[in-house]
């Protein structure tokens, strides 16, 4: 048994192999897996989205004659209270996929422009699911609540980190350390709820 990731993305991939490590499976990415699938990621959700992904890439293995992979994937975004919830699932897709980061970010605090700060309050979310071989389906949705601040700030983390002020730390997540910024994130917590999910399952069929 092994798990696959479904994820051309090498930083979440460490993050996983981290987090995942112990349960003694080997991770793979989906490439590794040799499943090369575009997936049209048009759930409503962060969490159908996580499921979509998952479960085609389950699919596509399972055609392959591959019946005993666990497969992840996760689905994450930023919402913003003040604009509605924007952008939401779109997130990656805000603005353009190819447009840059700072592009997207100073839009956001000019969208932002007068909004006292006790209004700016948003949150990552990250979603992440894991097909199972015998086709059950795991979810764990977990948040990381800050406020958008004034300005861009640090060079650490990526996409909207540098506007994502976490008022504990007087920082953007941005401008925390990576380790900081996984044992408080959105997608850290998920991937740890999930792996005592599957630790948890993985015991049940040892017994
Ligand atoms: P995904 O790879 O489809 O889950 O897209 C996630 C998108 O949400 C990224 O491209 C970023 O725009 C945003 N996002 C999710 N998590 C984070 C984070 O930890 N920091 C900054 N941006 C994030």
């Amino acid at each position: 048994m092994r798990i696959v990731f479904a994820t051309g993305n090498n930083d979440k991939l460490r993050e996983i192999r981290q987090i995942m490590g112990h349960l003694g499976l080997e991770i793979v990415s989906m490439k590794e897996a040799g499943v090369f699938e575009d997936i049209e990621e048009n759930g409503t959700t962060f969490a159908e989205n996580s499921v979509i992904k998952a479960s085609s890439i389950a699919k596509a293995l399972r055609k392959k004659g591959d019946t005993d992979s666990i497969v992840l994937a996760d689905d994450s975004g930023l919402e913003i209270d003040a604009l509605g919830g924007e952008p939401g699932i779109y997130s990656a897709r805000y603005m353009g996929k190819d447009t840059p980061y700072p592009e997207k970010n100073a839009k956001i605090i000019e969208r932002l422009k007068g909004i006292p700060d006790e209004k700016r309050t948003a949150r990552f979310v990250c979603a992440v699911s894991a097909v199972l071989p015998d086709e059950k389906v795991l979810t764990s949705v977990k948040t990381m609540e800050g406020i958008i601040g004034h300005e861009i700030a640090g060079e650490n983390g990526f996409g909207y980190d540098p506007i994502f002020f976490l008022p504990q730390f007087g920082k953007t997540s941005a401008q925390i350390s990576p380790e900081e910024k996984n044992s408080i994130s959105h997608r850290g917590q998920a991937l740890r709820d999930m792996e005592k999910q599957l630790s948890a399952e993985l015991k049940k069929i040892s017994e």
